[in-house]
This record gives C-alpha cells, sequence and structure tokens, in this order.
C-alpha cells in the first residue's frame, strides 16, 4: 500500500437533495516490473470508477437523462432533479 486519501463522490440525490459521498480509499504499488500502472486507487465494485467524480449510479442516471433528451432540456431535467449536471457533460456522456 503507497497512501490513504480522500475521495468525493457525488451520488443520487435522498429526499431531494444532493449527497456526496466523502471516501477514504487506498492507493497502491504494483510490484510488477512490466506493469505500466505504477501506482493505481482502490475502487468499489457498483460505486466508484477510475477518475469519475460521480458514482456508478449517478452516471447511469445522467447517461438516461442524455439518451433521452440531450443538451439544454437534459440538463434542465437534471438540475431540478437535483442530479445537475451541466450540458456540456451531459453531452459528453452521450458521445
Ligand atoms: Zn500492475
Amino acid at each position: 500500500m503507497h497512501a490513504r486519501y480522500q475521495r468525493r463522490l457525488a451520488e443520487l440525490p435522498v429526499g431531494g437533495r444532493r449527497v456526496t459521498i466523502h471516501l477514504r480509499v487506498r492507493r497502491f504499488v504494483c510490484v510488477a516490473p512490466e506493469c505500466a500502472l505504477r501506482t493505481f486507487a482502490e475502487q468499489v465494485p457498483g460505486l466508484t470508477a477510475r477518475y469519475a467524480r460521480a458514482s456508478v449510479a449517478l452516471r447511469r442516471q445522467w447517461q438516461t437523462i442524455a439518451v433521452a433528451l440531450a443538451g439544454r432540456p437534459g440538463a434542465r431535467l437534471a438540475a431540478r432533479s437535483a442530479i445537475g449536471e451541466s450540458r456540456s457533460t451531459l453531452l459528453r456522456l452521450l458521445r
């Protein structure tokens, strides 16, 4: 193990309020000499993904909105349902 660090993760809303998960994760060092990843962070299956700042469930929700509405209407709906995300993020998820 290399270090521990705090990670903040946006999650699906509860009772119409935004939720942030404060997660303490471990960073490991890979000892395999041929490996390109020198260090890598622990992931929680079904909750986190590499580099993502939102939970798997929230990202799935954004993708559903993006596919259904795309762009500006999707961003408005996401904002109104307390899972607000920018138009550009929704479009990026769509791609
Ligand atoms: Zn490795």
